[in-house]
């Protein structure tokens, strides 16, 4: 199942619900209580969370902060960008599978 059909699902719903209650409708970086997302720490186990391990509660804002480091931490250093590149053109779509550019919720 494509991640962004597995969002629509009555499962990840329920995780959803189960991490925000979890964290008391509070984003775990500021504190925030408005518009809150479930972040995914780790996709390994995308489709089988682990609610306490896999997800944590981030308002919109923080959301977009983590992501924005994560694709920092994961860019290659500025000799690997061209191999990089071809690589993404060629497996485009599997790559935007596994490792979406904005995973969301
Ligand atoms: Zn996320
Ligand atoms: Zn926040």
């Amino acid at each position: 199942m494509e991640y962004r059909e597995y969002l629509k699902t009555d499962t990840w719903n329920e995780k959803r619900k189960a991490r925000l209650k979890i964290d008391g409708h509070r984003c775990q970086m500021c504190g925030s209580s408005h518009c809150l997302e479930v972040h995914h720490i780790t996709y390994r186990n995308k489709g089988h969370e682990n609610v306490w391990k896999d997800l944590v509660t981030l308002c919109a804002g923080c959301h977009e902060k983590v992501h924005r480091m994560m694709n920092r931490l994961t860019a290659p250093d500025r000799h690997g960008w061209k191999d990089t590149l071809s690589y993404a053109e060629q497996g485009r779509r599997q790559q935007a599978d596994q490792n979406p550019v904005h995973p969301g919720y």
